[in-house]
Order: C-alpha cells, then sequence, then structure tokens
C-alpha cells in the first residue's frame, strides 16, 4: 500500500516572511496527521527559514534542483550536502521549467539524481510531455525515454529513494489539468517502464505524483486513481488552504 504524498513546489516565489508565514500555515492546518506524505519545497534562500517554522511537524523540507557536485568551483550552484546542511529531505529533479527554459537534458538529470541519492536526500523526479508531443501521440515514448534515461543505472534499492512525478508540460500553470483517465494511464505506463528496469515489486511500491493545476476542485478525481500517488503542486501550494484542502483530498482515498 502506497502512502499518498503532496508536495508543494513554490518555485521562484514568496518573500522571506511570506514563506514562513506559508509554512507556519501549512503545519497548524496540517497539525499532528502523518496519515499523507507533506513537503514544501521553497526557494533556495529560504530554506533555513523554512525549516525552522516546520521543525517538530511532520511537514518535510524540499528544494527545487540541486547540481551534481559536492563543493568547487561552480558559481551559482548548489550541491546536495548544502541542501542536507540545510534540513532538506526532498529535491525536485528534472522539473519541466528546468527541462525547457533552463535546457537541462536527461543526462545531466540523471548526474543530479545520483549525486542527491548519494548525499541522503530522496529525489522527486519529474517527466511528462509537451503539448505538441501529446498531439502527435508521443506521450509514451517522451515518458519511456525520460524514465529509461533519469533511471539510468538507478537500482530497485536507489529506486526506494525516489519519487516520479508525472507532470504534463501542458498543464503545469496553464489552468489546463489532465483528466484523471489521462494522468492513470500515463502513470502506468510509467510503472511498467520502471518495472522492466527495476523489478516489478519495486514499481508496485514507487510513489507516483501527478502535477499539473492539481486543484481542490480536481483533487478528488485525480487521487483516487490507482496508480496517482499524490501530487506536486505548484500554483495551489502558494494558498494553505488550496493546499491543505488537497492534502486533506489526499486523506479520503482509501
Ligand atoms: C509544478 O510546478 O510542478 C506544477 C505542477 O505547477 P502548477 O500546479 O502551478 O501547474
Amino acid at each position: 500500500m502506497r502512502k499518498k504524498f503532496i508536495a508543494g513546489n513554490w518555485k521562484m516565489n514568496t518573500t522571506a516572511i511570506g514563506a514562513e508565514l506559508l509554512a507556519a500555515a501549512v503545519v497548524k492546518g496540517l497539525g499532528g496527521d502523518t496519515s499523507v506524505t507533506v513537503a514544501v519545497c521553497p526557494p533556495f534562500p529560504y530554506l533555513f527559514r523554512v525549516g525552522q517554522a516546520l521543525a517538530g511537524s511532520p511537514v518535510g523540507l524540499g528544494a527545487q534542483n540541486c547540481y551534481h557536485e559536492k563543493a568547487g568551483a561552480f558559481t551559482g550552484e548548489v550541491s546536495p550536502e548544502m541542501l542536507v546542511d540545510a534540513g532538506c529531505r526532498y529535491v525536485i529533479l528534472g522539473h519541466s521549467e528546468r527541462r525547457h527554459k533552463m535546457g537541462e537534458a536527461d543526462a545531466c538529470i540523471n548526474k543530479k539524481t545520483h549525486a542527491a541519492l548519494a548525499a541522503g536526500l530522496q529525489v522527486i523526479l519529474c517527466v511528462g510531455e509537451t503539448l505538441a508531443e501529446r498531439d502527435g501521440a508521443k506521450t509514451d515514448q517522451v515518458l519511456d525515454t525520460q524514465i529509461t534515461a533519469g533511471l539510468e543505472k538507478i537500482t530497485a534499492e536507489l529506486l526506494a529513494k525516489m519519487v516520479i512525478a508525472y507532470e504534463p508540460v501542458w498543464a503545469i500553470g496553464t489552468g489546463r489539468t489532465a483528466t484523471p483517465e489521462q494522468a492513470q494511464q500515463a502513470h502506468v505506463t510509467i510503472r511498467k517502464r520502471v518495472a522492466q528496469l527495476c523489478g516489478p515489486a519495486a514499481a508496485q511500491a514507487l510513489v507516483i505524483q501527478y502535477g499539473g493545476s492539481l486543484t481542490p476542485k480536481t483533487a478528488d478525481g485525480l487521487l483516487c486513481q490507482p496508480d496517482i500517488d499524490g501530487g506536486l503542486i505548484g500554483g495551489a501550494s502558494l494558498k494553505p488552504e488550496e493546499f491543505l484542502a488537497i492534502v486533506a483530498a489526499a486523506k479520503k482515498v482509501p
């Protein structure tokens, strides 16, 4: 039985005070409930501050990216070890905004994944097709390529420290959510490919989140799908009442 996992990706939003207030509101709203795994991923400069607001709560701290080296002359980069030092449990890698706006390729994302896992972080690896790829009936092919390359040299043991987020690019920040059927189908494709790469038991245990304009309105339909194990939430994670409503929807699923 996979535990549902709801994570908030705050992207390049909030201020120091705003981040602290947002984290505090999530902590307060969640209380001590651990029936759903919950995490928030603020921008780098606010990690410490948000970590303090989360202290003693079940809400995990995550970052939105990292570099694959431990330390050295890499101006502007942040290592996985630094994230651990800052109190992070998770790191999002391969987000479509990094793939498409910063030009990150699968090989680079795989390097980062290995480095993050070696440092002790849990990786939320994002995959997903563009609208042109979906319209061209290439969704399965794209997911296959991204999963195969993203999981290169990832053993079943390492996979146990990973989550995959299916995030169709056309649904991210657009208000256009994938239908529960579209998302479920993509999640099945991902799980099948992971089973071929890491074995059926590891694939069955893998948490696969859906991400892309997930809101309290669409949460029930998506989260009750058998292969949708949670959500990676962008816009709605900036509003504590919306984020908490999505967590509540995840709790309702038996
Ligand atoms: C995301 O950034 O991972 C995301 C899913 O964004 P949104 O919920 O705003 O579409």
